[in-house]
């Protein structure tokens, strides 16, 4: 699992004279939302929310806060830095460990949707950009990617990708790129299973069958809706293995590297 060290991302000055006189957490635990962390001082549990105690999303490399049972300063370090559709894939197996079944199936199959908003935001956005590197541009499209597919439920944005990929759709620039984007249908039309067969081949055809065939999201439905089902551990674990699967298999095929962060200060290079 990749982390952040204190090296790698300093948030601090004058670190070195910090890590001399502030207590180092050495035992945390971090999830998409939360960096929980033991107090070296009072041993007290502190959880540190990201949007409202750290005030920032961006992967914790080393920072000074205040501890909740003792208010000392403490330094909190080793974050994770994976993209968010892997935080949220670990936070259900860590749900799935508490018996939060519901919650398991939650947020395994949001881990997929955000995967799939990532692979479409990476081949209409991220990858063109080195060849075009307008911000105004690039902000004004994510805005515009963003109005097309906010509404699109999971069946949407599955097509949507398999549209795309299947389609080999590769905007050379950002130019390129809003031509695709205007011309997004407020809905894709389902793609055939026939089509994935015959357009793709091997691994990526097992992968993108695995994705098309899925019935995670109606359990999902099952769990959300007016009866708030609560699933048993055997339903939960299925749907969050085959979240895994999917997610892990189609980055495999279709990244690996599926964030913005990957792409800003690339050099110039062909989007395929
Ligand atoms: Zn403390």
């Amino acid at each position: 699992m990749a982390t952040l060290g204190t090296c790698d991302r300093l948030q601090h000055p004058n670190l070195e004279l910090l890590l001399k006189a502030i207590p180092v957490v050495s035992e945390q635990n971090t999830s998409y939302e939360n960096f929980e962390a033991r107090c070296p001082l009072c041993q007290h549990w502190n959880i540190f929310n990201r949007a409202s105690d750290l005030k920032t999303y961006a992967p914790i490399g080393g920072l000074e806060v205040s501890c909740h049972g003792c208010y000392k300063q403490i330094w909190i370090t080793g974050d994770r830095i994976n993209p968010a559709f892997e935080m949220l894939l670990f936070d259900a197996r860590a749900f799935w460990n508490a018996r939060r079944y519901m919650q398991c199936i939650l947020t395994s199959v949001q881990a997929c949707e955000v995967f799939m908003a990532a692979v479409v935001n990476t081949r209409l956005l991220y990858r063109p950009f080195p060849n075009q590197r307008s911000l105004t541009l690039f902000n004004d499209l994510s805005l515009l990617l963003y109005e097309r597919t906010r509404r699109h439920t999971f069946v949407a944005m599955r097509d949507l990708l398999l549209r795309i990929v299947l389609d080999g759709l590769a905007p050379q620039d950002l130019d390129e790129a809003r031509l695709i984007i205007t011309s997004l249908p407020q809905r894709p039309p389902e793609v055939p299973r026939a089509e994935i067969l015959a357009k793709a081949s091997g691994r990526l055809q097992e992968d993108l069958l695995r994705l098309a065939n899925s019935t995670c999201n109606e359990q999902r439905n099952h769990v959300i809706h007016k009866h708030a089902y609560r699933p048993t551990a055997t339903q939960a674990e299925s749907v969050m293995l085959e979240a895994e699967d999917i997610v892990f298999s189609l980055k495999h095929d279709l990244g690996p590297d599926l964030e913005f962060e990957d792409y800003a200060n690339a050099p110039p290079g062909r989007n395929q």
